[in-house]
């Protein structure tokens, strides 16, 4: 059987986001913001996220899928889900589940580049070191860890435990 190993509880979740929302809604005061989800892994996040703001943003949400063994990616990339808000000359923040080597978000960041928005910044819930092999800047990152894989709050394993309240550490 897999265990979970918690790692953070709906409050301790709660506390950070609310903080990174703080800090999202002072940056972009008086901007206009366009919040893009990468699905499916950050629905939950983002639904979160957005209520904690207090500035007016628009949503959309974008999805890749990416070939690899149940738990890392491959660097094998493809866009199953265009965006549908006009980006050109906006602000976006995307907003991300998990970064691990980085692949994900670079190919989605140059991706977003060719409708030539004002600026692209990164929301990541967690910030995962090991595997990094991308140079990319997480701009807003709710939670660093080391290692392993995690799941809940969103994230899954075979699509299970993304209903989980709490994020846990998987260990089949
Ligand atoms: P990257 O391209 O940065 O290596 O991986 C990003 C994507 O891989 C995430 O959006 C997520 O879908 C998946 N991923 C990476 N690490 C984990 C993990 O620890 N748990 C889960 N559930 N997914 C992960």
């Amino acid at each position: 059987m897999p265990e979970l190993i918690p790692i953070l509880n709906k409050n301790d979740i709660d506390h950070m986001v609310a903080r990174v929302a703080r800090r999202i809604s002072s940056d972009y005061q008086d901007r206009e913001l366009i919040l893009i989800g990468i699905l499916k892994g950050a629905f939950v996040f983002l639904s979160d996220l957005v209520r904690h703001l207090t500035i007016p943003v628009k949503v959309d949400f974008i999805r890749v899928c990416s070939y690899g063994s149940d738990v890392s990616s491959s660097g094998n990339i493809r866009l199953t889900k265009e965006i549908e808000i006009d980006v050109t000359n906006k602000d976006v923040l995307l907003v991300e589940d998990i970064v691990d080597t980085g692949l994900t978000l670079s190919y989605i960041v140059d991706y977003l580049k060719t409708f030539d928005p004002k600026t692209v910044k990164i929301c990541a819930l967690l910030d995962k070191h090991e595997r990094r092999s991308e140079n990319i800047k997480i701009d807003y990152a709710c939670h660093e860890v080391d290692k392993g894989f995690i799941v809940g709050y969103g994230l899954d394993y075979n699509e299970n435990y993304r209903n989980l309240a709490g994020i846990y550490h998987l260990k089949l």
